[in-house]
């Protein structure tokens, strides 16, 4: 079998483009869209996707809004530029950019988001919002593969999903979208502490792997003809990988994401979503 390639690439321009379709309408009527990055410090992965978010943004017609501060500032300082952040009128959505250098709380600062701008959907109001089933910006790469499933058709309703990783980013809110009413998937959180991680996966009608370990998922974690989508993104010596043994999975696998090419421009396309609906319901609420 070879697998069908989920192309998240293709999913994100078809959702770019009805965000700049958005984004244009609230500009005829003189609203301009404006999405804040936060960025601490000089990790080099981070200015990548950084930058990627601005390029998107701008893409799609948001006015983009950077601001960096140095790896040695204080938390007080991070949240007092979200403080600032939350009190500009420009600025419909904004994201910190995950993870903080060490010495400070990434998740504390979150916390500081107003909900309201909350463009990657991880503050707690909003997450408890999803736990609820109510609306709310959802977390961009689950909410980003939520999409891709969408998109290729692949059925939810009673399969089996194993998600491997419970971060609050990814795993936990996967597990949550998947076993939501509507879509009804029967979900299997794993971790770092799941025994026979490998014969648990081969139940797996959709399995999502999101742990950061490149190439740790190869063809005896698939079962034959199941749904494989890798979050990780992982720089190895030999360029960026996933965290699925991308060869040997899609010999198995009906159809599988790349990466790059996956569930990364989807995180893109869904924090820009987000931030459009967030600006839409700003200018109802006048
Ligand atoms: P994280 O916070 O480090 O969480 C990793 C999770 O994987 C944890 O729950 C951990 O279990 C589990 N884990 C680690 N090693 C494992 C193993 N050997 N077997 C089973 N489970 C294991 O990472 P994250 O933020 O969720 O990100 C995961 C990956 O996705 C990373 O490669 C990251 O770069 C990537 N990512 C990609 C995107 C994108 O847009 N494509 C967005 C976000 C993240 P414990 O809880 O037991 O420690």
């Amino acid at each position: 079998m070879t697998a069908e390639i989920l192309s998240g690439k293709d999913v994100a321009a078809a959702v770019s483009a009805e965000v700049a379709e958005r984004v244009q309408a609230l500009g005829d009527k003189g609203k301009q869209v404006g999405l804040a990055t936060v960025l601490v410090g000089g990790d080099a992965g981070s200015q990548i996707y950084v930058r990627n978010k601005h390029r998107a943004a701008q893409a799609v017609g948001m006015v983009s809004i950077d601001r960096h501060l140095s790896s040695t500032v204080a938390q007080a300082d991070v949240e007092s530029l979200i403080a600032d952040l939350n009190a500009d009128a420009t600025v419909d959505g904004m994201i910190l950019q995950l993870p903080l250098p060490a010495g400070l709380d990434g998740e504390g600062a979150v916390e500081g988001i107003d909900p309201a701008k909350d463009a990657d959907g991880l503050h707690p109001f909003n997450l408890g919002q999803l736990v609820l089933d109510r609306p709310a910006p959802r977390p961009a790469t689950p909410s980003g593969i939520m999409r891709i499933l969408s998109h290729y058709d692949v059925p939810t309703v009673g399969r089996t999903a194993v998600i491997v990783g419970r971060s609050f980013l990814v795993g936990r809110p996967m597990a949550l979208l998947l076993g939501a009413r509507g879509v009804d998937a029967t979900v299997v959180q794993a971790h770092s502490r799941t025994p026979e991680l490998a014969s648990l996966c081969r139940t797996a009608d959709i399995l999502v792997a999101a742990v950061g370990r490149p190439r740790m998922f190869t063809s005896e974690f698939i079962k034959p003809g199941a749904v494989v989508i890798d979050v990780g993104i992982n720089r190895t010596d030999d360029g960026l990988a996933g965290d699925v043994d991308y060869a040997s999975a899609a010999e198995v696998a009906s159809a599988i994401t790349p990466v790059p090419g996956g569930v990364g421009p989807m995180t893109i396309a869904s924090l820009l979503a987000n931030t459009v609906e967030l600006a839409e319901q700003r200018t109802t609420q006048g």
